[in-house]
């Protein structure tokens, strides 16, 4: 192997993306396809493998692989923990094994293979090669469809005890009482913050001329007063939600990305305003930045893992590589991708 490319695949519950990445986050070639989230974690990972045998025909062979994944990761063992029902019966899902097995049959070649959640992956993408590159520590949110949170400490991307760290989703907000969280409880950021959120607070206001919260978002740029008010007080969450996580974690930049963060300068300019008003006068300095990376931040993310495991040594990231006790020492390599480059893309991160 050249240690020319690794292959990066990012595996959302309605597209799988997969590329060709060199060391200094250059995309050498990409493919994409629907993801067959309801057809089991089979057809999931098959897909991934055709992906994978795609971009490897229109390059250097991968060195090492990078998955980026929904769902709660073991990142250890390569596994799924819990997954929503985007991905059918993703939970439990050995995805490190399987792509490496896979791959060792598609390829000719087994590679080391890291597996992680993908706004982690996407979090890694900003602190290696966006927003937070350079950053010691960062929050990385990315507010979408859903909403995902990354945590920066000491220059990497943590994952907590639970593997859940920075899901801010979940965080009690006030403001979004009135609606229930997708995990089943009420008054969670997501529940009024994520773009289905937006929605839902703008038809609990009494709005009825959109029908998902881009229209709304839409609407308010265009001078609605009752979509206006829906997205200030989706923004506001946001910010909320932003405020205790910074108080928490007095992280140096909070990196906001994702498609309704695109929504516009109202939704900014709520976010801004109320992180101002409620943040304490130690924190008001905190960088609030856009993310640079758009939708290929959690590719990058997963290739610059991938790229820690190829400095690592040729075993890493396989089982062969760890100890008994099951400590994996690539996941937390501090080193840096060397002469980082801003690739030129935009559109929405999520
Ligand atoms: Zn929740």
């Amino acid at each position: 192997m050249s240690d020319a490319a690794v292959l990066a695949v990012d595996i959302g519950g309605t597209k799988t993306a997969a590329a060709l990445i060199g060391r200094t986050g250059e995309i050498l070639a990409s493919a994409s396809a629907p993801t067959p989230a309801q057809a089991g974690p089979e057809a999931i990972v098959d897909g991934v493998l055709d992906l994978a045998a795609r971009v490897a025909a229109h390059g250097p062979m991968p060195s090492a692989a990078g998955i980026g994944t929904a769902g709660v990761v073991d990142v250890v063992r390569g596994r799924i923990i819990s997954s929503t029902d985007s991905l059918a019966r993703w939970a439990g899902t050995p995805v490190r094994e399987l792509v490496a097995d896979g791959l060792a049959a598609r390829l000719g070649v087994r590679l080391p293979v890291h597996v992680q959640n993908d706004v982690d992956a996407h979090a890694n993408g900003e602190l290696r090669y966006g927003a937070a590159r350079g950053a010691d520590s960062a929050l990385v949110i990315a507010v979408g469809t859903g909403i995902g949170g990354g945590v920066v400490i000491d220059g990497a991307v943590r994952r907590g005890a639970h593997h859940v760290a920075g899901e801010i989703a979940h965080v009690p907000t006030p403001g979004a009482e009135h609606l229930r969280c997708p995990c089943g409880r009420p008054g969670h950021l997501e529940a009024i913050g994520s773009g289905v959120g937006l929605y839902r607070h703008y038809a609990w206001l009494g709005g009825t001329a959109a029908t998902d919260g881009r229209g709304v978002a839409a609407l308010a740029q265009a001078g609605d007063q009752l979509a206006a008010r829906a997205v200030h007080d989706s923004a506001a969450a946001i910010a909320r939600g932003i405020v205790a996580a910074v108080t928490v974690l007095d992280p140096a930049v909070v990196v906001v990305t994702g498609s309704v963060a695109a929504a516009g300068p109202l939704w900014w300019t709520a976010l801004r305003e109320t992180f101002a008003a409620e943040a304490i006068d130690v924190l008001q300095s905190v960088p609030l930045v856009a993310g640079e990376l758009g939708g290929d931040a959690a590719l990058l993310g997963s290739a610059a893992s991938a790229w820690d495991l190829v400095r690592s040594g040729p075993d890493s990231g396989t089982d062969s590589a760890r100890g008994a006790d099951g400590t994996d020492n690539a996941r937390d390599a501090d080193d840096r991708v060397p002469a980082p480059r801003t690739p030129d893309t935009e559109g929405d991160a999520r």
